[in-house]
């Protein structure tokens, strides 16, 4: 089998977000799973919505995902390639001008329904002559232009839905050149799928209507259709669908609120899967649980606060030298045993820079009993420290005192990090170090 060649194609209308995170997921690591291309297409025919930052953003949020694309194409580039296609179109009799008002069309929808029938478009405009369109235009009206669709079911054998029908005869002729001459998607979008000799359609199942129709525009400009997989939308838990307005779920405000790229990743792509949600370090792994036949045909609800907990497992697991430079850039580089003994404690990475500040101070403490924060500190083990130094320490404490359990530990805890929750002790007493620790004992704030 050929490799595959696949594409995710946003508008830069606005920030992507999960949901789209999804469609370029399975896309990408479906083709690095199999040794294709990933070619990111910006659908920019809508020029004047389309803005060079929200692309700018779009490339920004794959590479911070690991998805860098293959190769980048803007539909603004390639209008030659579409006047060409319309053309072909025009002169095979598949593409006709119409010359209705909005008005006229909502007028004759609603005298269809009254009547019992199915608003589609009626095809008046086939049956204009010559001079009937030179009289319209003019009348300074300037044409639109329908693809004219056999009355045929289409058919398909979709990777996620299995075959798939679509009867044909119950759509409206689509429009696919507006009356400014501006293109809707549909046509360009196939132009391009021929052109770059796309192998594999993965988008959402919003796209199964367009799917029938794009399959005869692939037929008609003499090409085979790709094939299709249309996979389940993500909805948030109370049922709603995921919009670009829907800030906090785009990748930046994901980004930013400090959460792992295999986080997110790993929610997109196993929501609604056969798979368990888990956390999945490696892309490559990831890429290896991607079964097309197996996901679910029901939208896949997500819960926004799993992402928390992905985020925190995946941080638990993670080795020091993945994370060092990023710890430096926080200024909470304090080794890797400091890593290893904060990880599992941190919401997020950038959190490690509060524990940093516990080792390396100024911290201060909170000391209720003296007299008991005394006689600890006399049984202090000398130097150097290790992580057997809190066990030896504690046990010292506890045969001098007679206090055992959180009543022991719990007031050396506060004085020494100033906080009642926080990482094993016995890890972070040896990173803490004798001066401190001693200053902390005495009340100092250090
Ligand atoms: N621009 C379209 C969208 O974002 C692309 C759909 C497709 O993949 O063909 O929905």
């Amino acid at each position: 089998m050929s490799k595959p060649i696949v594409r995710f194609a946003p508008s830069p209308t606005g920030h992507i977000h999960i949901g789209n995170t999804r469609v370029a997921l399975l896309n990408a690591l479906y083709a690095r799973r199999e040794g294709g291309t990933f070619i990111l297409r910006f659908d920019d025919t809508d020029v004047a919505r389309s803005k060079q930052e929200y692309a700018d953003s779009i490339q920004t949020d794959l590479n911070w995902l690991g998805i860098p694309p293959d190769i980048v194409v803007r539909q603004s580039d390639r209008f030659d390639l579409y006047d060409a296609a319309a053309e072909r179109l025009k002169a095979v009799g598949r593409l006709y001008p119409c010359y209705e008002t909005q008005e006229e069309l909502e007028f004759r929808r609603k005298r269809q329904l009254a009547r019992g029938l199915p608003p589609i478009y009626d095809r008046a405009a086939l049956k204009l002559t010559e001079e009937d369109r030179a009289r319209l235009e003019q009348e300074g009206r300037r044409p639109h232009w329908r693809f004219r669709l056999e009355p045929t079911t289409v058919v398909w054998d979709d990777l996620v839905r299995g075959p798939c029908h679509v009867d044909c005869s119950s759509l409206s002729d689509p429009v696919l050149v507006r009356g400014d001459g501006t293109y809707l998607y549909t046509l360009p979008s196939v132009v391009d799928d021929i052109e770059l000799k796309i192998t594999h359609v993965i988008r959402g199942e919003d796209h199964v209507t367009n799917t029938a129709v794009q399959i005869q525009i692939f037929e008609a400009l003499g090409a085979a259709a790709p094939t299709f997989a249309h996979h389940s939308l993500l909805i948030t838990a109370s049922g709603e669908g995921l919009s670009k307005r829907l800030g906090h779920l785009s990748i930046k405000g994901l980004r930013d609120a400090g959460l792992e790229p295999q986080a997110v990743a790993s929610l997109a792509v196993l929501v609604g899967s056969a798979e368990a949600v888990r956390p999945v370090a490696d892309l490559g792994e990831l890429a290896k649980l991607i079964d097309f036949s197996h996901i679910s045909r029901a939208p896949a609800k997500f819960d926004e606060s799993e992402l928390d907990h992905l985020n925190a497992r995946l941080i638990h697991e993670m080795p020091y030298e993945a994370v060092r430079e990023r710890l430096a850039g926080l200024d909470a580089d304090a080794g890797e045993a400091f890593w290893l003994a904060v990880r599992g404690n941190l919401p997020k990475v950038r959190d490690a820079a509060d524990w940093a500040k516990v080792v390396r101070g100024p911290v201060t403490p909170a000391i209720e009993d003296m007299a008991f924060i005394q006689a600890a500190t006399a049984a202090l083990p000398e130097a150097p420290w290790d992580t057997t130094t809190w066990k030896a320490w504690t046990e010292a404490v506890k045969a001098a005192t007679g206090v055992k359990g959180k009543a022991l530990f719990m007031p050396l805890r506060l004085a020494l990090t100033g906080l009642d929750h926080g990482p094993e002790l016995g890890a972070l007493l040896p990173l803490i170090g004798p001066e401190r620790a001693r200053a902390r004992l005495s009340g100092q704030v250090a």
